[in-house]
């Protein structure tokens, strides 16, 4: 019985431990001896409202495992067993990503809407693996935080973005560098998000002024104490922090005042429908208007047609990041570059 289970391939995870305990072989006088196990796994109360029946479940998926050519484990619903061994296998691969050197930052330019200047590029992590082809961040990133291995992923990205931003200030192209960051790293060890922090902008020799952090209101929301501490350590040093997704969770605007931000970014999805919803053209307005009057600057984000430029231009939004200027660039094969603050591009660089 596992009790407290909040997703269904935690479970998986233990069963496949315990058939892998049970596959060690068992020395028994001159004979060496191999037991297998065949496992079923229901889960009260989705699939049966009593004992007797996750019992009569459970068995019901054991029966199927056995089918299925024993040693191995299967849940009630193919749903669970897909979505399950989806997981594990994105976990095994990832494990192993940043030794195998799967993974790679791609950059997307932050342009002032004013001047029509690259202000700043924000890295988008990227991961190709040989077996799953190219996995998309959506996919992956949840997998990373509930895995942990969020932590050292992270911190890989912040030392390549601050280098890479490092890179472009010593060629006199001086944009900030804005890196996204997980509520897990905020949660599983404060001090050592500090410390990677300190150490990528050391190591590169980036001034904090052109390190920004994204963070989504969900981080800002949990563990108050804790989070308003380090956002202070991490303002002190100079560093910007940018709230991203800005609309799209849980809403207390009295954390605007409480925490140092410098920059809201409104989510994609309300810039996306401006031209045909009158709602959401107003919450972008609104969103503007709100971050000018309290001193923020306002990233619009996704903006993909000329229609949404001009209006937020005309809204006074300082800035804006979206496919009309540029997709995600990858800079490793050399195909971006810098050039009197515009982006110059050499052929087929949009990744
Ligand atoms: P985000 O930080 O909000 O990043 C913006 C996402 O919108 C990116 O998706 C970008 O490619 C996409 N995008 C930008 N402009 C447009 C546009 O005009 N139209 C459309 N349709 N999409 C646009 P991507 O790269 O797939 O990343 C998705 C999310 O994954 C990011 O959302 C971020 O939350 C997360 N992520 C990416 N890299 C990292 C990372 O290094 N660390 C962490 N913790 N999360 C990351
Ligand atoms: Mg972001
Ligand atoms: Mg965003």
């Amino acid at each position: 019985m596992l009790s407290n289970i909040v997703h269904s391939h935690e479970i998986a995870s233990v069963a496949d431990k315990i058939l892998k305990a049970l596959a060690t072989p068992l020395q028994i006088e001159q004979n060496e001896i191999s037991v297998s196990a065949s496992i079923g796994i229901s889960i009260y109360p989705d699939n049966a409202h009593n004992q007797d029946e996750l019992l009569a479940t459970a068995d019901s998926a054991m029966y199927h495992a056995k089918k299925l050519g024993k040693n191995n484990y299967q849940f009630y619903t193919t749903e669970m067993n897909r979505a399950a061994k989806a997981y594990i296998r994105l976990e095994k691969h990832l494990r192993r990503a940043l030794e195998c050197n799967e993974l790679e930052l791609h950059y997307q330019p932050q342009i002032a809407l004013e001047s029509g200047q690259v202000v700043g590029m924000e890295a988008l992590l990227r991961w190709n693996n040989l077996e799953l082809g190219s996995v998309p961040p959506c996919d992956f990133i949840p997998v990373a935080e509930e895995s942990g291995l969020i932590v050292p992923i992270g911190a890989w990205v912040l030392r390549m973005a601050c280098s890479q931003a490092q890179q472009w200030r010593q060629s006199g192209y001086p944009v900030r560098i804005a890196v996204n960051l997980s509520s897990c790293q905020f949660q599983l060890d404060p001090d050592d998000l500090l410390d990677t922090v300190n150490k990528s902008l050391e190591e590169s020799g980036l001034p904090p002024e052109l390190l920004e952090l994204e963070i989504t209101e969900t981080i800002l929301m949990q563990h108050l104490d804790t989070t308003l501490n380090i956002l202070e350590q991490l303002k002190n040093k100079g560093i910007r922090i940018s709230v991203d997704d800005f609309g799209t969770g849980y809403s207390s605007l009295s954390y605007l005042k409480r925490f140092p931000i410098d920059t809201l970014k409104i989510d994609r999805s309300f810039v996306n429908d401006i031209a045909s919803d009158p709602d959401d053209k107003a919450i972008v307005a609104a969103i503007t208007v709100m971050a000018q009057q309290l001193n923020l600057e306002v990233v619009a984000e996704g903006m993909e047609t000329l229609e949404q430029v001009e209006f937020l231009r005309s809204l006074c939004c300082h800035f804006g990041q979206g496919y009309y200027f540029s997709k995600p660039l990858n800079v490793e094969s050399g195909t971006v570059f810098l050039q009197d603050n515009r982006i110059v591009l050499s052929t087929e660089s949009l990744a």
